[in-house]
């Protein structure tokens, strides 16, 4: 039935969608500690390590990974690439494109209704 697509079409695009919730979440995470770390609140090397959330796709997740700001935001320079912890990952909606020892950067697929052609299956 293409309702029961539909419904798969739908589960899958929330999956992907509370990762780019952690994403935002750990955005808005760096510039606050970096804001702080500028002000000198925070006696730390600008550069030091920032605690970040998981960024896989269970809303339930509480890990967090230890990285610095720059090579986060390296890792980001792709919108659809999101950092997640090994094991985290969802290959049915995304694909690892880097392996950062416990670390991985995973890029989701894109969930086009057409990849559930009508008829199909
Ligand atoms: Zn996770």
């Amino acid at each position: 039935m293409p309702s029961a697509e539909r419904d798969d079409f739908h589960r899958l695009r929330r999956l992907q969608l509370n990762e780019k919730l952690f994403e935002a979440l750990n955005f808005r995470l760096e510039e606050q500690i970096l804001e702080l770390r500028e002000a000198g609140h925070i006696p730390e090397d600008p550069d030091e390590p920032i605690r970040y959330m998981c960024e896989c796709s269970d809303p339930e997740c509480r890990e967090r990974f230890a990285m610095e700001p720059h090579e986060y935001s390296r890792l980001h320079l792709n919108p659809r690439d999101c950092v997640v912890l090994q094991g985290h990952e969802l290959l049915e909606v995304e694909v690892v494109v880097e392996e950062l020892g416990d670390l991985l950067v995973v890029r989701k697929r894109e969930l086009e209704d057409s990849s559930y052609p009508p008829g199909a299956g």
